[in-house]
């Protein structure tokens, strides 16, 4: 896709519930020292236009596996955001 080159992406973190438990992860169910939090779109708005000014132009989402979230209905539930979906171009889901 990006040919004989490094392409870098920034984190995007959209929400942090989680129904597994994979031990090195933060997010996993049963750590419960976690706060959990899904960034509504203002927020999302916010952090999309901070990524920007620091030169990101390439976001990678980052969410936990859980019914709240899924790589389809992301774009629906933020689909409104005008920076959102300039950035949903180079933009790939990933927990
Ligand atoms: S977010 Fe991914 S890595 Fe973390 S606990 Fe959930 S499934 Fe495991």
């Amino acid at each position: 896709m990006y040919g004989n080159r490094i392409v870098l992406f920034a984190p995007l973190y959209v929400g942090n519930y989680c129904t597994n438990d994979c031990d090195y992860c933060g997010f996993r169910r049963s750590n419960a020292d976690a706060i959990r939090r899904t960034l509504d779109r203002d927020e999302l708005v916010r952090q999309v236009t901070a990524l920007e000014r620091h030169g990101q132009k390439r976001l990678i989402v980052v969410f936990g596996e859980h019914p709240r979230y899924s790589a389809s209905s992301l774009p629906s539930q933020y689909g409104r955001c005008t920076r959102c979906r300039k950035a949903r171009r180079d933009t790939a889901c990933e927990h």
